[in-house]
């Protein structure tokens, strides 16, 4: 079926979960194991030739380890150790990409069930602060088993509405890096999009688009904030482009960065500051990663 030849083109990622080990010492397990690594790739094709116990370095990502898509890690060790966390490549870049300093105090602002939470909690070596919201309670709870296995302790969860959460509140002063990764479509979610219907219902759409504005908008009111990722898992723009275009409309104060200049797959122009990932031009799911940052005051010499 088109779905199993859609699966097998995506590799099974594999994020090592440096809170409670390294890569040095992954690897080193693994191969001990009867893995054989072929170091990392100098090409995206090189990861169609994985199969069996093969396994490479990300070309991007450092910390990320790549598998035949066949592999199952869901009974291993390192798995439940916490030792390794089985995350898509592409949603390793919402925190790869905001890469809190450590010690700083960040919101995950749609958290559960906690993958980049604990990404977060890894670059910030569980130093600082990390304001984890959700609105879903028993998304909650998977997250909190998900979090004590992975040895996050820098965290603070909170069942709320992260609309309702208010930016003047004292306990957010220092909050300079925010990560929203809010509800979508799912649209690029390789094995749901088979099972979807051609165009998805428009009015869903514009809710979700909506929803997601008000998020992105409402982030950018947290007074000492710097830096913030918006992430989807859509092919939409609608819920993409569109969304940051009319929050930037609104917020002059911000700005795109240009993300990853080799990342070969960019946002709908002329957003081509954001990343944009799919199964043809990344060996992803298809997903979408922008990042606003404040610009810096302008001084009254400059004009
Ligand atoms: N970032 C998560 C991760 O990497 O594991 C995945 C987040 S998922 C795409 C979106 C989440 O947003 C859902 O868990 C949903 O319950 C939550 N959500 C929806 N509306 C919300 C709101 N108003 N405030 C906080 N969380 C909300």
């Amino acid at each position: 079926s088109i779905q199993q030849t859609q699966n097998d083109v995506i590799p099974r990622y594999v994020r090592v979960n440096t809170l409670k080990t390294s890569l040095e010492d992954v690897i080193d397990y693994l191969k001990r194991e009867g893995f054989s690594y072929q170091g990392t790739p100098g090409r995206l094709e090189d990861l169609d030739r994985l199969s069996g116990k093969m396994f490479l370095c990300d070309l991007h990502l450092k910390d990320l380890l790549v598998f035949s898509g066949k592999t199952d890690f869901h009974d291993h060790f390192l798995y439940k150790a916490g030792h390794i966390i089985l995350q898509g490549k592409a949603s390793c870049l919402p925190a790869f990409l905001l890469n809190p300093p450590v010690g700083s105090h960040v919101i995950d602002a749609c958290a559960a069930p906690g993958n980049k939470t604990s990404h977060l909690a890894a670059i910030m070596k569980n130093k600082g602060k990390l304001f984890a919201f959700d609105l879903d309670a028993k998304r909650l709870s998977t997250m909190s088993t998900l979090l004590l296995r992975a040895g996050v302790t820098c965290h603070k969860l909170a069942n709320q509405d992260f609309l309702k959460v208010d930016p003047q509140n004292s306990e957010y002063k220092e909050v300079k890096y925010i990560l929203l990764d809010p509800s979508c479509s799912g649209s690029g979610m390789v094995c749901l999009r088979d099972e979807l219907p051609e165009t998805q219902e428009d009015g869903r759409l514009q809710a979700l688009a909506a929803f997601q504005l008000h998020c992105l908008y409402h982030a950018l009111q947290f007074p000492q904030l710097e830096r913030i990722v918006y992430s989807t898992c859509s092919i939409h723009s609608q819920e993409n482009e569109e969304v940051v275009t009319a929050c930037l409309q609104r917020n002059p104060g911000f700005r795109l960065v240009h993300l990853l200049p080799d990342w070969p797959e960019r946002g709908h122009e002329p957003l081509t500051q954001c990343l944009r990932a799919s199964t043809a031009k990344t060996r992803t799911h298809g997903f979408f990663v922008a990042m606003l940052e404040r610009r810096p005051a302008q001084s009254d010499k400059e004009t």
